[in-house]
Order: C-alpha cells, then structure tokens, then sequence
C-alpha cells in the first residue's frame, strides 16, 4: 500500500512516524512546498531577534525521514489532487503521482482582516508582513536590518502576536499593539486577567492599543502607518499582522471535498471522498478548528489507525491549551475559562487574583470535573491540571493547591472564605471588621480543616 502525505509540519510529519510505527511495509511519501524538513514555528518570532537558528528549529533532519524509510519531497508544491483516479499532481511536472491513501496535512495560513491595502501591500512587499515559516522570519528580519525601521505595529493581540511583539521589541524598536477587542487574550483570558497581563506587557516598554479597528494601511512606497476606525493615525515603518489563521482548503475544495471554514473530517479524519484523510491545522471537526500542534498530535495517531484500516480510535476533539512564551511571563490557558458563555449548570470557579503579586490563578469546575484552567504569573498548579483536566478532581485538594483558606474569626466563629469572596484575605484593608461581631481582621486565623 502506498500512503502519500502532503504536508510536513507537525501533522504530516507525525502521521508518518505514527503509521511507521504501526507498519514497517507501507510506502510513505510526503511531498511539501516548503524547502526545509519538519521545523517548529513556535520560535519563529526569535529567529526575527536572532536568538535563533535556523538549525535550531529543524525537529527533524532528512536523514531522520531515511530512518525511517518516509521518503521525504522537499520544495514540491501539490496543485490538483483527484481522487476518482487516486493521483496527485506537483506544480511544474508532467508526471502525476498514484496513491491508495492519501492525507492532507496542508495547516493553515495567517489570516488578513479587511484593512485597505494590506493584502496589496503584504504582497509588493511594501513593509506589510504576516509571520507563518521560516521564509517569512528571514524576509521580516531583511526588511528591519535594511529599511532603517524604528517603529513597528503588530495588528493582533493574540498569543502569536504578543510573542512577536516582545521579540520585535527585542531588536530596539518603538513596538505596539493594535487590538481589536477590547481585551487581550480575548479567546484564552477573562476580563481581569487580561487586564494584569496588559499591564505586565506595558510594563516591558509595549504599547497596547485595544478596541481598536484598523481600516488602512498608509503610505505609497512603503508603509508609512496605519488608520484606526475614528480616523485616528499612527505613524510605523513596518506592520506585522497576527490576526488569526485560515485553514488551507484550496486543492481539497477544488476536487469537490467537502470543506467549510476547514477540511470537513468525520471522528476518523476520513474526508467525504473515499480514501482521503485530513489531519492538522486544515482540519475542520464539528464546526471547530484547532490551530494548535496538541490536536495535531492528537489526530495524527487517531489517522494513523485510521488509513491502516485499524480504526480502533476516534476523535473526540482536543481541550484547548496555550500558554505564552515570553521569558518572564508564565501564562497558561486551558479549556473552558468562561462558563457563562457555555450551557447547562453546575459550573464552579476556584479563583486566585493577587495583584500585588501579579498572580492569577482560576479553575473551573463542572460538578467535580476540572474543566479548565487560567494560571498567570505562578505555574505551581500546571503538572497538576495538565493531568487532571476533564477529570475527577477533589475541591478541597485543589484549594490547597492554589492556597486559598478560609478565616475563622476568633471572637464570634464568623467564616471568611476566600473561594467564595474572591477576595484574599491579605488584600482586605487593614481597617476591614468582621461582619458580624465587628472585631479587627487580626481577630481571624487560618481555619483547619483536619
Ligand atoms: C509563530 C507561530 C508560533 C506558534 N506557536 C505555537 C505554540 O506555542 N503552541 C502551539 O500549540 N501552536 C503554535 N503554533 C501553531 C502551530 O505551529 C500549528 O498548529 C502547526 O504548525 C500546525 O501544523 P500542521 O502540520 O497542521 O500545518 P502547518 O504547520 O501549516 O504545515 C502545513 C505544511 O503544508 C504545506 N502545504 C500546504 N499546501 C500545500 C500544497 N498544496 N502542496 C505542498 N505543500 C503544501 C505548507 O506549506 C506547510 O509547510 C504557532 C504557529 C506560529 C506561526
């Protein structure tokens, strides 16, 4: 049998070392329009600062594909896939290519809002970028060394775009970011959360601009700037644009796969056309997309099972889970964080805010369910609700872990119970009195619960 990838990022690559692992006589070959082996963009944005290599990011050189027998087509980019007669054909080849299986692994790419000129501009290469491969970071970097660039707009207040903010801050220029909800974070924190994250990222010398709805980019040559909703300007020598990301569909819709915002795939990855699988960032699964490499993961041994005919596994959808890499800032998110947004009852937070200490910690629970999690500035917890979440959790143990207490007040037995108040205890003013017996706050003690 003869499985043919196309793709070669995390899910491509993943699926063929799952299926090798799982069959050692399958014919595996992947065929990719990018010239480099499988690499992580995660550190991308340090490539631009130069904190990187490109070597640095390879995950896997090619001798690690002859290893394994995949054979590996770099710099092949796919532009018709038929599957009536199970072939493939590469952009300037005569020759078409025979599969019995094939899987798309084609990810996603950055998605542009509708601002005047960006499109054009991003493609004359007039100082309008979007960060998505190796290829991007080096003519992003070009671009600064070169120009003469001192300032820099990021369009995104996302996680990639914060990430490429604080590395393109790192290279000395004047950096802000423009957001258009009015919070950071929108997708991964809640309001007060996001509201300490701005101001640790202010803190770093980054300009946050939020609810803010850029309508233009200026200039002629090259970019001069851009113009928000309200004919507000801000003048910048380089717009960077990280709003977002477009599953990639255009060969499977083009051969009558069924696609809508992704590649429409059942609880096997199995497309609507026979013998076509989809796998990764293209991937669309009861009206969901990921964009994250733990699904990719995920899929990738569920397709594995799948195109061997083992089809023992089957996709349920992967818990959401990001966190922030910029040095310094530990920041998680994972799964529900905002249960007024979902359906149903029983929901329960457990929830630590210490602004002093830039420390914010949240779960949430669903009866006894741990079904998500915000841990900002303290990673005490992160092992533990990795593990636990979407299962069985013991309350008491998880107020432990996030040291919430309740007070026993001394005079009169009155319980202050930080869960429930949302307040801590230390951060009530000195001149607090207890609400029954009016005594000082010195009156209370931590209760023991044993
Ligand atoms: C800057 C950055 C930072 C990130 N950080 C994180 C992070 O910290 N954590 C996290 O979970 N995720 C992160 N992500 C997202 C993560 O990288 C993606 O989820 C992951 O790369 C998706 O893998 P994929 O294999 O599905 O698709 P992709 O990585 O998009 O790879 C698909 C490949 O297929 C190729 N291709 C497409 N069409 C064709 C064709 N017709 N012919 C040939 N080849 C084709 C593409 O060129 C591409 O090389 C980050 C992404 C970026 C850009």
């Amino acid at each position: 049998m003869k499985v043919v990838i196309i793709g070669n990022n995390v899910a491509g690559t993943f699926t063929a070392q799952n299926i090798r692992s799982l069959n050692d006589k399958v014919e595996i070959e992947i065929y990719t329009q990018e010239k480099y082996p499988y690499y992580t963009r995660v550190k991308l944005p340090e490539l631009i600062s130069e904190k990187v290599t490109i070597d640095d990011l390879i995950v896997f050189n090619e001798e690690w594909y002859k290893g394994k027998q995949i054979n590996l087509y770099l710099g092949k980019k796919v532009n018709k896939i038929d599957p009536n007669s199970k072939l493939i054909q590469i952009e300037g080849s005569d020759s078409p290519i025979s599969y019995d299986k094939l899987i798309l692994a084609l990810g996603s790419t950055p998605n542009i809002p509708p601002i005047r000129n960006a499109t054009q501009m991003k493609e004359e290469k007039k100082g309008v970028f979007t960060l998505r491969s190796i290829d991007d970071a080096l003519e992003i970097k070009e671009f600064i060394r070169k120009k003469d660039v001192n300032k820099a707009i990021i369009i995104g207040g996302g996680l990639l775009g914060l990430e490429l903010a604080n590395q393109i801050k790192d290279c000395n220029l004047d950096t802000t970011v423009v957001e258009f909800f009015p919070r950071l974070l929108p997708r991964q924190l809640d309001e007060e959360c996001a509201l300490m994250l701005k101001e640790e990222i202010e803190n770093r010398g980054i300009r946050v601009i939020l609810d803010a709805v850029t309508e233009e980019i200026l200039g002629n040559g090259v970019v001069t700037g851009i113009r928000l909703k309200g004919k507000h300007k801000l003048e910048t020598d380089i717009v960077l644009i990280q709003a977002g990301i477009r599953p990639t569909i255009d060969i499977a819709k083009e051969a009558n796969i069924q696609t809508n915002k992704g590649i429409n795939v059942n609880e096997f990855l199995e497309t609507s056309e026979k013998d076509v699988y989809a796998v990764g960032d293209c991937i669309e699964y009861k009206n969901q997309i990921w964009g994250i490499i733990p699904a990719c993961m995920e899929q990738s041994k569920i397709i594995a099972a799948s195109v061997l005919n083992l089809k023992k596994i089957d996709y349920k959808g992967t818990t959401p889970k990001n966190t922030l890499k910029i040095v310094g800032l530990e920041l998680t998110s994972m799964g529900i964080i905002d249960p007024t947004k979902e359906e149903g009852g029983g929901w329960e937070i457990l929830k630590k805010a210490d602004k002093k200490n830039c420390c914010y910690q949240k779960l949430v629970l669903k009866g006894s369910k741990l079904k998500g999690a915000i841990l900002f500035g303290d990673n005490k917890a992160m092992s533990y609700v990795y593990n636990k979440m979407e299962e069985d959790v013991d309350r008491e143990e998880l107020k432990k872990l996030l040291e919430l207490y309740s007070y026993v007040c001394n005079k009169c037995g009155s319980e202050y119970d930080e869960v429930k108040m949302g307040i801590l205890f230390k951060d009530l003013p000195p001149d607090w009195t207890c609400p029954n017996c009016k005594c000082s706050k010195k009156e209370f003690k931590i209760k023991n619960n044993s």
